[in-house]
C-alpha cells in the first residue's frame, strides 16, 4: 500500500538521525528569544550551546536539541537572551585602605549582567592589573577586566596612581612602561599635563598600537585631539565643547593666556551651535572616535540638591570607605547657591541634548558610567542600567542604547569578532532577561541568569552573590562603628 510505504520510508530516513550520538556540550539554553542587537530584532525559540568559554552552536531549538546534550540546561522560554553588558568607564580607588572594598565591587557587576568592565584608571592601578590577571585565570570572580593601568599625567597632578611626565622623554618612558604592563588601553588626564605633551602622548600611544582616551585640556580643541589620534572622548561635556562655534579660538586664547578659565567658560556656555556640532561630530565619526557619555554621573551630581540618596538601597553594597568618598559632593551640593544649582541643572540638560546629535551624526556611543570611588551615588553595576535608561530618555532607541552597552565596547577594542552578539564562535558571555529590552530598556534590570565565560549563574546564584556582598559591607560597617 502506498501510504504504508511512505510512512516506512520516512521512518527509515529518521532512523540514522535519531541513532546519531548527540554531541556533548557544557551548557544548553533552550527556547530562548535571542536578541540580535545589531539588527534590532528578536529571533524566537532558539537554543544556544556553549563549550568552555565559547558559544558553539545557535539555532532553532528543536534542531539544536536533537544534536546536542549538555551537563547543564537553562530554560529560556519566555525570556530574552542578550550578549553580556559592558560598562566602558569605571574606576577603582580611594587609597590602599580601600583595596578590599573595591575588590568587593567585582561580583556586583556580574550580578547585574555586566560581563566586561573597562577600568579608566584610579589610584590603585597595580592592584587592578593584578585582579585583571586573576580574573582571567579564574582565581578571582568578576567580570572581564580591561584596564588602562596607571594614567599618564603631568608633574605633581591632583590624581594619584599616575605616571608623571614633564617632557617628551618622560612620555616615551611612560608609554614604554604601559606597553610592558600590557595595559588594554591608555588613559591620559590633564590636571597638570602640558597641552603639547598631551598631544604628543596621544600620538605616541597610537604609534605603540594602543587605543587612547582621556580628559582633553582646555587649551586644546577637540579637533586637535582628534587629529592627534584620540580614540574615545569621555564625558558628554567634551562632546558639547566640540559643538561650540569658536571652540578652537577659545582653546587658543586659553593656550596663549589671553583669557581666564572663567571667561572661557562663559563663551563656551553661550557658544553652542547645532551646525557646528554636527560638523564636529561627523568628524568624530570619520576618525572613528567613540564617545562615552557618563550621563548617569552628570545627572546624579546635577540633582544632588533635590534628590536625597541617603536611603538608596544600593548603599548596602558599598563599603563605608567608599561611601565616605561620596561625601564631599554631598557637602558641596548642600552649600551651593541657587545660581550654582540652576547652572548644574542646565549643564546636565545641555550635555544630554548632545546625545541624539552624536547618534544622528553616526558617532559610536559607548555606554559608560564613571562609577567607582568619589562619584557619589553613581553605583557600580546598577549605574549602567540607569545610564541606558537615560540614553532612551534623551532620544536614543532601546536598540541603540543596547548597542552602546554590548557592541560599542568590543568595537572600540577591536574585539567584535569575539564579543557583541549571541552567535557561534563568540564568547559565552550572555544575559537572560525576563522581558524584551528592545521594547523597554528597563528590561535590562530583569536579569534571570548570567552566563559568564561559559559559567552559569542562575537567579539563586546571583542572589547569593548579592547577599555575600551585603554581608561583607555589614561586617565592615560593624567594625567601623566600634
Ligand atoms: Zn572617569
Amino acid at each position: 500500500m502506498k501510504i504504508v510505504r511512505i510512512a516506512m520510508s520516512a521512518a527509515v530516513m529518521l532512523l540514522p538521525f535519531q541513532a546519531m550520538a548527540r554531541e556533548q556540550a557544557d551548557v544548553l539554553i533552550r527556547h530562548a528569544t535571542v536578541v540580535d542587537v545589531e539588527h534590532a530584532r528578536t529571533i524566537p525559540d532558539q537554543a544556544v550551546v556553549t563549550r568552555g568559554d565559547r558559544i558553539v552552536a545557535v539555532g532553532d531549538d528543536a534542531q539544536i536539541a536533537k544534536a546536542w546534550r549538555a551537563r547543564r540546561q537553562v530554560e529560556g522560554k519566555g525570556r530574552f537572551l542578550i550578549p553580556g553588558l559592558w560598562d566602558m568607564h569605571v574606576h577603582f580607588g580611594g587609597g590602599p585602605a580601600l583595596i578590599e572594598e573595591n575588590k568587593a565591587l567585582l561580583p556586583l557587576y556580574v550580578a547585574y549582567g555586566i560581563t566586561t568592565i573597562r577600568d579608566a584608571s584610579g589610584d590603585l592601578p597595580y592592584d587592578v592589573l593584578k585582579w585583571r590577571g586573576e580574573i582571567a585565570s579564574g582565581a578571582l570572580f568578576g567580570p572581564t577586566l580591561l584596564s588602562s593601568g596607571p594614567k599618564i599625567e603631568g608633574i605633581k597632578p591632583v590624581w594619584k596612581g599616575t605616571l608623571e611626565t614633564g617632557s617628551e622623554a618622560d612620555v616615551d618612558a611612560a608609554v614604554a612602561k604601559l606597553v610592558d604592563l600590557k595595559v588594554d588601553f591608555v588613559k591620559i588626564t590633564d590636571s597638570t599635563l602640558k597641552p603639547d605633551l598631551f598631544l604628543y602622548a596621544v600620538r605616541r600611544v597610537r604609534a605603540a598600537g594602543l587605543q587612547v582616551s582621556g580628559h582633553i585640556p582646555a587649551a586644546i580643541s577637540i579637533g586637535q585631539a582628534v587629529d592627534a589620534g584620540i580614540s574615545s572622548i569621555e564625558h558628554l561635556s567634551y562632546a558639547y565643547n566640540a559643538g561650540v562655534k569658536d571652540e578652537a579660538q577659545i582653546a587658543a586664547d586659553i593656550a596663549a593666556g589671553r583669557i581666564s578659565r572663567g571667561e572661557a567658560r562663559t563663551r563656551i556656555d553661550a557658544g553652542f551651535d547645532e551646525a557646528t556640532a554636527m560638523q564636529a561630530y561627523r568628524n568624530l565619526r570619520d576618525h572613528n572616535v567613540f564617545v562615552t557619555p557618563t550621563l548617569n554621573i552628570i545627572r546624579t551630581l546635577a540633582y544632588l540638591d533635590s534628590e536625597d540618596h541617603s536611603k538608596d538601597p544600593f548603599l548596602a553594597y558599598i563599603g563605608p570607605g567608599l561611601r565616605a568618598t561620596y561625601q564631599w559632593r554631598v557637602e558641596r551640593a548642600a552649600n551651593a547657591t541657587p545660581e550654582q544649582i540652576e547652572a548644574r541643572h542646565r549643564g546636565y540638560q545641555r550635555d544630554a541634548a548632545v546625545l541624539p546629535l552624536l547618534e544622528k551624526a553616526g558617532v559610536t556611543i559607548m555606554a559608560g558610567t564613571d562609577a567607582g570611588f568619589l562619584n557619589s551615588f553613581d553605583y557600580p553595576a546598577l549605574g549602567l542600567h540607569q545610564e541606558l535608561a537615560l540614553y532612551v530618555q534623551n532620544g536614543l532607541t532601546p536598540a541603540q542604547a543596547l548597542t552602546a552597552a554590548t557592541r560599542a565596547g568590543p568595537a572600540w577594542f577591536g574585539k567584535l569578532d569575539r564579543y557583541g552578539s549571541v552567535e557561534t564562535g563568540k564568547q559565552a558571555d550572555m544575559v537572560l532577561l525576563d522581558r524584551n529590552p528592545l521594547e523597554d530598556i528597563g528590561a535590562t534590570q530583569t536579569v534571570n541568569t548570567v552566563i559568564l565565560r561559559g559559567a552559569v549563574q542562575d537567579r539563586a546564584a546571583l542572589n547569593r552573590l548579592l547577599a555575600e556582598a551585603r554581608a561583607k559591607v555589614a561586617r565592615w560597617d560593624a567594625s567601623a562603628a566600634k
